[in-house]
Formats: C-alpha cells, structure tokens, sequence
C-alpha cells in the first residue's frame, strides 16, 4: 500500500460500497415491552411472574429465528413459515426456561440472589401438565 498521503479515495470505494450494502440489508428489531405486567406495591420492584417469562422467552424465540434466517426467498424465512414451524424456536425457548439449567441460571430470588427453590420447580412443572 502507498504512503497514506498519496492514497486516492478510488482505493477505498469497494470497502465503502461493501459497508453501506451492510446497512441497506434487512433489520429486524428486537422489542421486548419491559411494563410490568403486573403493577408492584409503591417502592417495590416490578418483577417477572411465570406467565411474563414464559412470554418473554416465547418472543424472544421468535426474535431468534428472525435473527437466524438468511435465505434466498423471504417467503420461506422467519415468522413467514408455515405455524407449525414459525412456532417451533419460541416453543423450544419456553421449555428451555423450564430446565433446571436455565432455571438455576436467570430465575433468581431478587433480594437473596438465591435460585428457585426445588420443591416449587417441581410445582411449576406438575401444574404444567395439569388436565
Ligand atoms: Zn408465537
């Protein structure tokens, strides 16, 4: 490469057409409504109930398959599949908020830090299969 004062900015224009084709790509955003869906008790913090993480989790594996597509025909790709399978990555993101590996990961007591204790993991899951 020629000293940086004799460069022409010729020699940069497939490197700034390349950078700019990045950006005229598809963007999906990623929106995650934070409201508490259930209003705390003034002064306490808004925290996630079941339903709310499992909605979370649900929509993110939507996000996630969106995120993952890179197909040659858009039709075919994200949420815009058949239901059964644009379903499939947020049913998967549901049970994997249920393993004890996630579990044990994110869904921690919000004063003691402290995972969900065992014995309601189990009465999460009982009332998972109920009828
Ligand atoms: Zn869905």
């Amino acid at each position: 490469m020629p000293p940086f004062d004799k460069v022409k900015v010729e020699q940069f224009q497939p490197a700034l057409e390349e950078g700019m084709a990045r950006y005229r790509r598809e963007v999906t955003a990623i929106v995650s409504n934070n409201t508490p869906f259930v209003k705390p008790a003034p002064g306490e913090p808004a925290l996630l109930g079941w339903r709310d993480a499992q909605t979370l989790f649900h929509e993110f594996g939507h996000a996630l398959h969106v995120l993952g597509s890179n197909v040659a025909y858009p039709s075919v790709s994200g949420g815009r599949v058949v239901t059964d399978y644009a379903e499939f990555p947020s049913k998967l993101m549901e049970h994997w908020l249920g393993t004890p590996e996630v579990l044990g990961r994110f869904a921690l007591h919000h004063q003691t830090g402290q995972p969900m204790p065992a014995a309601l993991v189990a009465k999460l899951r009982k009332a998972a299969t109920f009828n």
